[in-house]
Order: structure tokens, then sequence, then C-alpha cells
């Protein structure tokens, strides 16, 4: 607290973000990172940048990376915007188009940026519960509102809402902005990209720190119609021209050529989910059911809490929320196949626990 302060800042709950420890012994499955490195190609296009050209403002309109991810997903150049993560990206949306007279609709349960940029903006919001399965019940979304945002797979939960649904409600919610965050998307899902060819009320977000290894180096996007795109620029350029470094374009462009690695890397997160799952279960675990890098699970006897802690004290690092209604659930990241064998094992001589 300080007198100099802006009044509102004392209101404000920020985001607090998984722990990124500073030893690393420990096996790290709290923040969805991708356990893979990132493509080769990426590491080479950042080595080889010729770092005398730091010097230079990066190119504000990162031209090369609206390109080939226009080339990517076969939208037009003006139908991609680009920020310094999703975060950013989800920030600048947020200003740009939830400002609205009505609530802003979004899950009770879901990525808890949204209510913290709610409050920043002072944005009114509704918060919609999800089903007992942890499914979006779009159909509770049919009423007035000044927007709506999900995440399509949800996080923490993980389930994946079908296009069709979507597309039904994007025809019933002609008056205000959709926002699908498309964070966990190349994990099993159909993306609503395909929407925004024929939907200007839709706007998909998208990040390379999942799928695409790349959570350190901050490149997030978004894909719509060129309208909403602009209403994104002008708020960027309202607030920082230069949100993606020269080293962030040059891996990004490159990460985004290795479709091959993407392919292999993604593949095994999913095999090994399975995987996982079927492990968990046989240990007493109910496991939703998840199309992302991470599995929303809980026991049938011991509590999230007692969990959590006791694979903390194994040095394995999961991600636990003591919110109502989800407390005993751990969020679990998806990590290699000797990573989650640790898991396994580290649950299987828990006293408590019988295989
Ligand atoms: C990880 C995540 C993001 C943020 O990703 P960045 O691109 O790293 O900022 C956004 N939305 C959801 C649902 C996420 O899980």
């Amino acid at each position: 607290m300080s007198k100099y302060w802006s009044p509102a800042i004392s209101q404000l709950t920020p985001y607090v973000p998984g722990e990124q420890p500073k030893v690393d012994n420990l096996i790290k499955l709290n923040t969805n990172e991708n356990p893979y490195p990132p493509s080769p190609r990426a590491e080479e296009a950042i080595n080889n940048y010729p770092k005398e050209r730091l010097r230079l403002y990066c190119d504000p309109d990162a031209t090369l990376l609206k390109q080939a991810l226009a080339d990517h997903f076969q939208l037009q150049y003006d139908n991609i915007f680009v920020g310094n993560g999703s975060d950013e990206v989800l920030a600048l949306a947020f200003m740009a188009f939830f400002r609205q007279d009505q609530p802003l609709l979004l899950p009770e349960t879901t990525y808890s940026f949204y209510d913290v940029y709610c409050k920043l903006y002072d944005i009114e919001y509704r918060q919609i519960p999800l089903t007992n399965a942890f499914e979006i019940d779009l159909e509770q979304y049919n009423q007035a509102n000044g927007g709506i945002i999900f995440a399509n797979p949800n996080a923490p939960t993980g389930r994946l809402l079908e296009l069709g649904k979507i597309e039904r409600l994007l025809q019933n919610n002609t008056e205000s902005l959709v926002i699908v965050d498309e964070a966990y998307i190349d994990f099993g899902g159909a993306s609503a990209v395909e929407l925004t060819r024929q939907y200007d009320n839709v706007l998909v977000i998208q990040t390379f720190s999942k799928s695409r290894s790349l959570a350190g180096l901050r490149i997030g996007y978004a894909l719509g119609h060129k309208n909403l795109i602009e209403g994104l620029e002008r708020v960027k350029n309202s607030f920082n021209s230069y949100p993606l470094d020269s080293l962030a374009i040059a891996g990004a462009v490159a990460a985004l050529e290795d479709d091959e690695y993407f392919r292999e890397t993604t593949g095994k997160i999913i095999d090994c989910r399975e995987w996982t799952t079927n492990q968990l279960e046989a240990l007493g675990f109910d496991v939703v059911p998840s199309a992302t890098n991470f599995v929303f699970t809980c026991h049938r006897s011991l509590s999230g809490a007692e969990l959590m802690s006791y694979l903390r004290s194994n040095n394995l690092l999961v991600r636990h929320f003591g919110k109502p209604g989800i407390e005993n659930f751990l969020r679990i990241t998806i990590g290699t196949y000797d990573e989650m064998q640790e898991l396994i094992n580290t649950l299987k001589q828990h006293p408590d626990i019988s295989s």
C-alpha cells in the first residue's frame, strides 16, 4: 500500500501464476509447460539472428510472423493480431471489446486471468456454472450480455466443446463478441478458426506457449474478422508499439514452419495423457476427460491439499486450486513418459493408495 497509488490499484486482485521454483531437482507439472524443447529450427533461427540488429527497434507489425500465421491458417494478413503471449492479447481484447453496458459472461471455473482483467478494466461480469461433469453449457449463455469468453478446451478442467455448439452460440449471439481462448486446442480439439471465415462475432486466441514449447519467448495471437483485428491494433498502438521482440519473431516463424516436429511432440503428449489417465484411474482417481496437455483429477479418498503436499515432498510439483467446488482436484501437466512414470510410482507408494 502506498498513498501514491492510483485509487483503484488497492482494489485489484492480481493473477497468481504457478510457481517457477528456483531449484531444479523438481519435476515440474504445475504450469502446463511442454516437456519437450522448442523446435531445433526455432533455436537455430534465434542463434542465427544478427545480434547487431538488436540495436534497432523491432518491426512494430511483426510482419513476418503475421504473414507466416496467415499462410498457416489460410487467412488474410489483416485477420491476424500478435502479442506478447496470449495473456497480453487477452488483456488488449478485454480493453478493446468488453467494456460494455451489459455484463461479460464467462464460466465460473475457467482461466483465472479473466476476472482479473474484468477488475482491472472495471468490467461487470457474470459467472455461469459448469455442468456437474465440468462441461461449459452454452445453452446458459443465451442471455443479455456485453460479450462472452471461455477457454476451449477449458482450463483447468480440460474438457472440449464441439464446434457445432460454438457455431450455434454465434448464430444466437449476434450483438456481442464471443472470444474463444484456444491455448490448448492443438492437443486434440477442432479449432474455431474455421468459424472466423464466416462469422464476424468470434475471435480466436492461441499461443506458442503450450503446443510449441515456447512459453518463455512470449508469443500469442488472435484470429478473426479484420474489423476486430483493427480494434485490437488501436488498443495495442495506444499502449506498446513493440510487444514482440526481434528474437521472438524469428523464433516463432521458424517454429511454425516445423510442422513435423509439432505433430511429433503434440502426438507424444496426447498418447502420454491417455496412458496417465488409465494409470490414475487404476489408483482410484477420477479423471475428467481431457483434450489438453494436463489432466484434472481427484482421488476418491484423499484431499487435494494432502496429495499436493505429498507429491511436493517427493519433488513433484502439481497445481492445486483451493477454490470451493474443486478443492479436491489437482491439475497435473503431462510431462514426458519418464516424468509421468515417476508420478505414478510416487502415488503408488502413498500408504492410502492401493493399486
Ligand atoms: C497458458 C494459458 C494462456 C496464456 O498463455 P501465454 O500465451 O503464455 O500468455 C491463456 N489462456 C489459457 C487458458 C492458458 O492456459
